[in-house]
């Protein structure tokens, strides 16, 4: 990578221009399900900057994700770069600079990052640095669990709307994640037929699924012990855990119903489909033996994944790394799971997480430091080239 294009990349980078897109952003809310409004301002913003911008229902007519192109005009590979517009249930957070970093709702979760990556296609078009190929730029609701469950990244894989590669400007600067833990939240319903009764009225036989979700608590916690075992040198290793068991009115009613919620993580190259049918075979073997019935509920939010180390992508990003940095960013995993899962495991499209060292995803104190957004800006552009300028 030369040094007049690194240099030329970053006198482009518009710091105030980059500053003013995440600001428009983040001032319209846009809660997990509700992120059409964000998406509108989106669409304004690329729109005034004269790229055409395209909107796909994709299986969310409430947010059409928004979808535009830089095309270099000559035949190469895809690049993507995609967010998710929505964000966690939490009171809403007006934006505000202070200190030189970006404050509020999704300054780190992240539209602070898709500001980032669209100043990088702005960037890309003035100089016109694509070599070939093209920069695919996409966002979209649906991605915070659970009140969202990826449809519209699944949607847009369905109908092609992605690249050969993906770059997530979520809050993780290092490492370079090549792997991560699939994970799904389970609900088991344990019931037993006929209502509620005081317990000394019972009929006899009466299945107990107190008792049953006791067991079921148990076995878990017996076989997070066992999931240990299967280990993966970045990711770490297997495990279950219940966060929550709820049933029952009072002291002596003996109820119909037992609630038991919670996780169950997992390392690659295991199947979300695998994982799933293992974990319904522990949960019949369970209502097996405690005579009730158990309906369970796998809501897959990303399977394990691994990442070629000598893939394009993989390459591209530490060249444009080493270029801006003069170093290349150690490998790792990445701690949690994001639509780069869902992507990577379901489609086998590398993705890559990196973004801004940004703080507070998640809570009422966001933050993100405005010259991480400016770094992750170019190393976006140069990545792009060199992803798509590659033979
Ligand atoms: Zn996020």
């Amino acid at each position: 990578m030369n040094d007049a294009l690194l240099d030329q990349v970053s006198r482009t980078v518009d710091r105030q221009r980059l500053l003013e897109t995440a600001i428009a952003l983040i001032g319209v809310p846009s809660p997990t399900r509700s992120a059409g409004a964000a998406a509108n301002r989106l669409e304004d913003i690329l729109t005034a900057d004269g790229f055409s911008v395209e909107r796909h229902a994709a299986d969310w007519p409430e947010a059409p994700i928004v979808l535009a192109v830089l095309d270099s005009g000559r035949p190469g590979p895809t690049l993507q770069f995609d967010g998710h517009l929505d964000t966690v249930h939490l009171p809403f957070v007006p934006p505000r600079v202070e200190d030189d970093t970006l404050y509020g709702s999704s300054s780190a979760d992240m539209k602070g990052g898709i500001a980032a990556a669209l100043e990088a296609l702005r960037v890309l078009r003035t100089l016109d640095a694509l070599p070939a190929g093209r920069v695919l730029f996409t966002a979209h609701d649906h991605h915070e669990g659970p009140w969202g469950d990826g449809r519209q990244v699944r949607a847009m894989i369905r109908e092609g709307l992605v690249g050969d590669g993906v770059m997530l400007p979520e809050y993780l600067a290092t490492p370079l994640p090549v792997a991560g833990r699939g994970l799904a939240i389970f609900q088991a319903t344990i019931r037993r037929d006929g209502e509620p009764v005081h317990e000394v009225l019972r009929p006899p036989g009466t299945p107990d699924v107190v008792a049953a979700g006791a067991q079921l608590v148990n076995r878990l916690h017996t076989w997070n012990e066992e999931l240990k075992g299967n280990s993966h040198p970045l990711v770490g290793h297997d495990s279950t855990f219940v966060g929550n068991l709820k049933a029952g009115e009072i002291y002596n009613q003996s109820p119909t119903e037992c609630f038991v919620q919670g996780t169950r993580r997992w390392v690659p190259p295991a199947s979300s489909t695998t994982v799933q049918d293992e974990f319904s075979q522990v949960l019949a073997e369970t209502a097996a033996a405690t005579g009730t019935e158990i309906d369970v509920e796998f809501a897959v939010q990303g399977g394990a994944y691994q990442i070629e180390s000598e893939s394009r992508l993989v390459h591209a990003f530490q060249q444009a790394h080493t270029a801006l940095t003069g170093s290349s960013l150690p490998l790792g995993a990445k701690p949690f799971v994001d639509d780069g899962n869902i992507y990577a495991s379901e489609a086998g499209i590398p993705a890559l997480t990196h973004g801004p060292a940004a703080t507070g995803a998640h809570t009422l104190h966001e933050a993100a430091p405005i010259e991480e957004l400016v770094r992750v800006a170019k190393v976006y552009a140069l990545t792009a080239v060199a992803f798509c300028g590659e033979a």
